[in-house]
């Protein structure tokens, strides 16, 4: 499944693919994240791909697919991951701008503690994900199944989750400020514990 190669530093961290250090400890983090998308860019499928601690500016990551990859704690600005296939792929504490992940099929990824700025979502099947922690905004996500996917302690602005499957979602403690949830089903939903 998930394989872990160590950085060489002791860190802690995973060592990038191709490297026996991780993207702190890389000699040239932009050489390294050139090398790393070009990798991505050439194949049609990733499997445990370590990418953590990289910054990706304009990639073109699109209809690829993804399994049991690492792109923790790094930053994405105007990327495009639309039409992929995903399965348990990790980007917690990653930033994301302008990014699309758009007419995509995903199952359990993870975006704990992540910060999103106008990413788009929608049209999507976003099954079993991870939100908790996360600060969205101006996100979209309309006209996807987000069945049993979680936005607990999420600070969620300016977003619109319209005409999607809310079923078994989760948002526990977040918080929400001009989020549309319109014609999505609000009833099977969880937004409270409830006291009993
Ligand atoms: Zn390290």
């Amino acid at each position: 499944m998930f394989e872990f190669k160590p950085c060489a530093a002791g860190c802690g961290n995973g060592a990038i693919t191709g490297s026996n250090l991780c993207g702190l400890h890389c000699v040239d983090r932009d050489t390294e994240s050139r090398r790393l998308a070009m990798y991505i860019t050439e194949r049609k499928e990733l499997h445990n791909l370590c990418v953590s601690h990289l910054i990706f500016k304009n990639q073109d990551f699109s209809s690829r697919e993804y399994y049991g990859c690492n792109f923790m704690e790094s930053i994405f600005i105007s990327c495009s991951f639309k039409k992929s296939r995903m399965r348990m792929t990790f980007f917690d504490m990653s930033i994301f701008n302008d990014c699309d992940f758009s007419n995509c099929d995903t199952q359990f990824l993870s975006f704990g503690g992540a910060s999103l700025q106008s990413c788009a979502f929608q049209d999507s099947e976003l099954v079993h994900l991870n939100f908790c922690g996360a600060m969205i905004s101006n996100c979209e996500f309309s006209h996807s199944n987000l069945y049993n996917s979680r936005f607990n302690s999420t600070q969620i602005n300016n977003t619109q989750i319209d005409d999607c499957n809310i079923k078994k979602v989760f948002f526990i403690n977040s918080i929400m400020k001009n989020v549309s949830l319109k014609y999505s089903n609000t009833a099977e939903a969880v937004f409270e514990y409830e006291n009993n």
